[in-house]
């Protein structure tokens, strides 16, 4: 039997009109449920007023207001799912999809909403990750042992920590950094970080991992997007450790875990009258299977320098180059010092030099298209000091660093640039010291994967590694050949790679 619905159309201030029409009560929360429209005319008022009327009549609800959320809960509580497959589940809608989605109305989200998720979770699984260079902080309290304290050291780091973990500034899940770590952040010793989180786990403040950090007991609350851990005042970034954000991509294979949970669930509110469609049916997961690159981490890739600076300040800068350039081997190779624009911090890229059969070439680049690229002012001071003694040595024999001298060379006036393959065979020896893996194509591979991975514009990407159709060309016609986020790249790259090698070192 049809429903007693009434509805009203009332204007706004604004001048335009509010429909509404009353729909019965929810049966599970008990509230009226309102059926809602706006129109900018009268007239159109009266078609929603009519539209609204009838659904409300015919007992349909589509406009129900329920959250994602809710839906979710709803879902996970009747979703036939073995033991494991809910833990997993739950995991994910507990630790994305809800933060993601769970404030949006069901029926509002569309395939383009789910889409724009898969894209981000592609890039970096982590929710607060927006692609910028962010710090990742570590509630980590400042521990001062006090020597006039009758209790014993370790006594003293547990009370502490078991504060930072009781007043939430340590939050569930927070991982702790391991007993060696914390001991050199803090100069404490190891025994005394041992007994003290021995004492932790044993008060079941934190989980002891086999062969992992341990963690704060409890579980984790979903961190909402964009949301970012708070520091507080006494914060020291030295002492806990705070890295910078590397982004680590969701595999396919997860996104694809996300898209069935969803599909499920969507089913399900259409089937309860929640929502008209299924946005699952148009969006897209990720299908391929794409192996990530084998890039080399900016830990590996700053012992590598740091050791190919302890045998030669050229080795080192070139490496350096490499690193935050990009620049293939024979095109640092062929680098001449007016190449390089210290004061606009710019390089040109003009030329590959080769070795083919004893003969040496230079070439054009590659793709024959020459290219600026923007070097931060870090690189900039290395290239300088680098110059200065070059320049210093010259001076002593009364001769001088021409403008066709290479940056890289073995004889004193710079005239004959380094063999690319000599170069390489430096770099093999310096990353087997260091005990990396590391060639120098893998050292572009490093650039263009850390630069994606930050978030930075494909195209851009593109030009600065010199790949044909990546808009090199245009850019070689502007006044600043380079544009700004190729100088954020520079930056970004330049403090990656220096997080471990002090740049005047
Ligand atoms: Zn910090
Ligand atoms: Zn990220």
């Amino acid at each position: 039997m049809p429903r007693v619905a009434k509805g009203y159309i009332e204007q706004l201030p604004s001048g335009s009109f509010r429909v509404s029409v009353y729909a019965g009560t929810d049966p599970l929360t008990r509230r009226a449920i309102r059926l809602k429209a706006t129109a900018k005319t009268e007239q159109q008022a009266h078609i929603e007023l009519g539209r609204l009327l009838k659904e409300a009549s015919e007992g349909r609800t589509p406009e129900s207001n329920a959250t994602m959320a809710k839906l979710l809960d709803e879902y996970a509580a009747i979703a036939e799912w073995d033991v494991s497959t809910r833990q997993t589940n739950e995991g994910f809608v507990r630790r994305t999809i809800k933060p993601a989605l769970g404030h949006l109305e069901a029926r509002k989200v569309r395939g383009p909403i789910l889409d724009q998720l898969y894209a981000r979770l592609k890039r970096c699984g982590d929710l607060s990750c927006t692609g910028k260079p962010f710090t990742e902080h570590r509630n980590i309290p400042v521990l001062v042992l006090n020597p006039r304290d009758r209790r014993p050291a370790w006594q003293q780091v547990t009370e502490a920590l078991t504060e930072a973990i009781q007043s939430g500034s340590l939050a569930p899940g927070d991982e702790l950094p391991s007993i060696t770590e914390l001991s050199a952040l803090q100069d404490i010793g190891t025994g005394i970080i041992r007994r003290a989180f021995e004492a932790l786990t044993a008060d079941g403040l934190i989980v002891a991992r086999r062969g992992q950090r341990p963690i704060v007991a409890g579980t984790a609350a979903a961190v909402p997007p964009g949301i970012r851990k708070r520091t507080g005042p006494s914060h020291d970034c030295r002492r806990a450790g705070c890295r910078p954000h590397v982004c680590h991509p969701m595999k396919a294979s997860t996104i694809r875990g996300i898209h069935s949970i969803l599909s499920g669930a969507f089913a399900a509110a259409q089937r309860w009258e929640w929502t008209d469609r299924n946005p699952t049916t148009s969006a897209k997961p990720p299908t391929t299977i794409r192996r990530p690159i084998p890039a080399t981490s900016p830990d590996d890739v700053a012992k590598v320098i740091a050791e190919a600076r302890a045998r030669s300040a050229a080795l080192g800068l070139y490496l350096w180059l490499v690193a935050v350039t990009g620049v293939r081997r024979g095109e640092l190779c062929g680098l001449q010092i007016r190449d390089v624009d210290l004061d606009r911090g710019l390089v040109h890229i003009a030329f590959n030099y080769v070795v083919r059969g004893g003969q040496r070439v230079r070439k054009d680049t590659k793709t024959h298209q020459d290219r600026w690229l923007a070097i931060d002012p870090d690189t900039c001071a290395l290239i300088a000091a680098y110059l200065e003694e070059i320049r210093a040595e010259l001076a002593a024999v009364g001769a001088e660093l021409w403008d066709d001298a290479y940056l890289f060379s073995n004889d004193p006036a710079h005239t004959r640039p380094w063999n690319p393959d000599w170069a390489t065979h430096k770099v093999a020896e310096a990353a087997a010291a260091a005990a990396v893996k590391l060639a120098i194509k893998g050292g572009r591979h490093y650039t263009a994967s850390q630069l994606l991975a930050g978030g930075f514009d494909l195209r851009n990407t593109a030009a600065r590694l010199g790949h044909s159709g990546g808009g090199a060309t245009t850019l070689r016609h502007y006044a600043d050949p380079v544009p700004e986020v190729d100088r954020r790249a520079a930056a970004y790259l330049a403090k990656l790679t220096a997080r471990s090698v002090a740049p005047s070192g």
